[in-house]
């Protein structure tokens, strides 16, 4: 079934105002998302009777399993569209949370999950928030090995960057370097030169530092 934005949106509230499992009282998420009272009991009966919350009068609000999936995959989405926006596009925090609220509906879990491995697959997001792990699992792994280790002429699918500096991810990525990508080793200069690359059919030289973080697979 596809949940509304607005049930994502009061879902993702809950959950961050649950601590350890203590209920939450309606009043507080209607100050926190600036609904009225009103909505928020209308809101709170529907999730309830669709299997998301469990809601005890007097008492407050509680996620349940599956409310808990909808408001983790909403909070992984919102923090690594923000660690993105901050890490890869140079916008500041409070820039990337508004934009992250609006992205966070819309963007696909394949493209999120590409993201996430731009970047390293982070934990936490620029305000020291934890990531929730991704719950789809992506396929079978596929071994994936440095560039460098291609010989020339081989060719692989870039997989992700090693790597946790924003100033290298966003190098790399201007330059092409981009999960998915198809890259062909054409030449390993010797004696520690950069390695010629062809990626789709631009030519690329790129130095052994930074191929060392570019993992392809077969
Ligand atoms: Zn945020």
């Amino acid at each position: 079934m596809k949940i509304s934005e607005n049930a994502e949106d009061y879902l993702a509230c809950i959950y961050d105002l649950s601590h350890k499992g203590v209920p939450v009282k309606t009043s507080e998420i209607s100050g926190r998302l600036k609904l009225s009272p009103a909505s928020v009991t209308e809101m709170t009966q529907r999730l309830a009777s669709e299997g998301y919350l469990n809601y005890e009068r007097y008492k407050g609000v509680t996620l349940t399993p599956a409310g808990n999936r909808v408001a983790e995959r909403i909070k992984r989405r919102h923090r690594l569209l923000e660690r993105f926006l901050v890490d890869v596009l140079g916008r500041t925090s409070e820039e990337s949370h508004q934009e992250a609220m609006r992205l966070e509906h819309n963007f696909s879990d394949e493209s999120v999950e590409m993201l996430s491995r731009i970047m390293n697959n982070p934990t936490v997001c620029p305000d020291g928030d934890p990531i929730p792990a991704p719950q789809v699992p992506m396929g079978d792994e596929v071994p994936s090995f440095p560039i460098i280790e291609l010989e020339e002429g081989e060719e692989g699918m870039i997989s992700h960057l090693i790597c946790d500096e924003p100033a290298k991810i966003r190098r790399l990525i201007s330059m092409g370097f981009v999960p998915g990508r198809k890259v062909v080793v054409e030449e390993h200069i010797p004696m520690g030169g950069p390695l010629l690359v062809r990626l789709d059919e631009m030519r690329v030289a790129i130095g052994r530092d930074y191929a060392s973080l570019i993992q392809v697979e077969k």
